[in-house]
């Protein structure tokens, strides 16, 4: 690995606390880091070296997967760490900024590779790259690179002025757009589980009645009201999280494929997403709010009710929606998404349900489970293939088999670990290219429109379970349901009716 200087935007916020300096300390553990690194933090706050190596090191107890408790080894990690005060409006804290990188590259006698991460609220994100190209900070003997975090635009107009300000300053190569999904281990198998030839041949509509991805969460809003109440699952959670896993899921990768060809598919896949107008976004979408409710055993209150929400507010903290990708591979499959907060439980899966060719030959097909293959992407990681079989025991009856493969969970790195890594390595194909995301926001634009106009209803769901009774219609309508739902009946009040 290329000595590398990683500047670090927002050293003293939350996300670097929970997330950037465990992985960083886990890849040293794993001697993944470059031999020659160091580390710049930067923030308003004024702080010396020694009191951010101590606030870094608080943040490794507090939340590396691995307990920190060699002394010695937590030294050493910290040696590469120094911190500079900087305010990102302000010219000339980055001269005072290429002044400090140049000492230490000057120091470790390394040439000037460059990682800057920005950590820090989307409203800067243009701001630092306009700087860093003014100021000389990315220098010609080495390379830069730019790490950016979620969320990218807030629809489509945005998401494409921002990639435009950005390439500015950077080529489309040194960007490297996070989406820490594709950090999670079991969606990076997904790439290459495709490609295995045995999956592969079964990948088309030739096999798969239909497709589910589900991504629970059991909080709620927490203290992110003032950010999420503008936002909703619709652009927190499904514009880029769901809709990676969808192209994840999807690509139809030959074997070997290299980055290029990864991003190339991906894209294709959001080119064959059958678009939706405006007017027509109710039949396949659902929209919801959580109402008060009992999560895991718990009494919690409606979203309405948190503190910083407005008793009025209708944003949406449940989507589910129905996609078609018209493609030689799978036109004619329906591909259910669905995504809320405040639900039964935290799961993030796939379920692929087989067409049950042999069964129908032979037309004995009521009453019978359908093959299934599980990708179990969070908490746990898994894969599970239920396969029916005859029941020897029943003459004439079926029975399932389930073949489980589950991961150790303590040897698993966090997503910020891979995508570090690959970030240091300069290999972007777990990062969001341009394309993606901008096709991404078109596809959701009209979603974007239908709930500013209320064109779609608004449905209240009670805490605790799967979203609404819309959502199991959804399906219900092409003859299936969601499986691994083991929920009771609930009551649903539509807020709003269609005009
Ligand atoms: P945060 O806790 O509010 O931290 C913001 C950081 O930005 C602080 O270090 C702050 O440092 C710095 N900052 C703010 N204004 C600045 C200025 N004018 N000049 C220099 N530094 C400034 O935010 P966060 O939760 O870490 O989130 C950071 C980014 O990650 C955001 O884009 C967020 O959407 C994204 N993200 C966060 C999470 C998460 O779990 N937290 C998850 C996914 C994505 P000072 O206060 O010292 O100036």
């Amino acid at each position: 690995m290329d000595p590398t200087t990683f500047i670090l935007f927002g050293a003293t916020g939350d996300l670097a606390k929970r997330k950037i300096y465990p992985a960083l300390y886990n890849l040293f553990i794993d001697q993944k880091l470059p031999q020659s690194f160091a580390l710049i933090g930067l923030g308003r706050r004024e702080m010396n070296d020694e009191s951010f190596k101590a606030s870094v090191e608080q943040s490794i107890h507090n939340f590396s997967r691995r307990e920190a408790n060699n002394a010695a080894l937590i030294r050493d990690f910290l040696r590469a760490f120094r911190y500079s005060v900087l305010d990102i409006s302000r010219k000339e804290d980055y001269k005072k900024l290429l002044h400090l990188i140049e000492q230490r590259e000057e120091e470790l006698h390394v040439s000037p590779n460059r990682l800057f991460y920005l950590s820090v609220g989307p409203e800067f994100f243009e701001t630092i790259a306009a700087n860093i190209q003014e100021s000389g900070l990315g220098s010609e003997n080495g390379w830069k690179r730019l790490v950016i975090e979620k969320p990218f635009g807030r629809d489509l107009q945005s998401a494409r002025d921002l990639n435009r300000k950005l390439a500015q300053a950077f080529a489309e190569h040194e960007i490297f757009r996070i989406d820490h999904y594709l950090g999670k281990p079991m969606v990076q198998k997904l790439e290459i589980l495709q490609q295995n030839p045995v999956l592969n041949a079964l990948w088309t509509n030739h096999y798969i009645a239909n497709v589910q991805i589900t991504a629970n969460e059991t909080v709620g809003v927490e203290d992110r009201a003032g950010y999420y109440d503008h936002v909703g699952a619709v652009r927190d959670m499904f514009q880029n999280h769901m809709l990676q896993l969808l192209m994840m899921l999807t690509s139809h990768l030959p074997k070997n494929s290299n980055f290029e060809m990864v991003r190339f598919k991906k894209k294709k896949v959001m080119e064959a997403l059958e678009p939706l107008q405006k007017e027509e976004v109710s039949a396949s979408v659902i929209r919801g709010q959580y109402k008060a409710g009992i999560v895991q055993g718990k009494p919690v209150i409606g979203y309405t009710s948190e503190p910083g929400i407005a008793p009025t507010s209708m944003n949406d903290t449940f989507i589910a929606a129905r996609l078609q990708i018209d493609d030689y591979f799978w036109r004619g499959v329906p591909f259910y998404i669905r995504t809320g907060k405040r639900m039964n439980e935290k799961s993030t899966r796939i379920v692929i349900e087989f067409k049950e060719r042999l069964d129908a030959s032979q037309g004995t097909t009521d009453g019978k489970a359908p093959n299934l293959l599980v990708f179990e992407i969070s908490p746990n990681e898994g894969i599970t293939l239920q396969l029916n079989t005859r029941d020897p025991q029943h003459k004439g009856g079926y029975k399932s088999i389930q073949l489980d493969f589950h991961e150790s969970q303590e040897d698993i790195p966090e997503a910020y670990e891979n995508l570090i890594y690959d970030a240091l390595h300069g290999n972007p194909t777990f990062f969001a290219h341009r394309d993606e995301v901008e096709l991404s926001w078109k596809w959701v634009q009209p979603i974007l429109g239908a709930f500013e106009e209320n064109l779609v209803p608004l449905h209240l769901y009670e805490a605790g379970y799967y979203g609404s009774s819309e959502t199991d219609a959804l399906l219900a309508k092409d003859g299936y349901h969601w499986w691994f739902d083991a929920k009771p009946e609930q009551q649903i009040e539509p807020l709003l009716s269609m005009p």
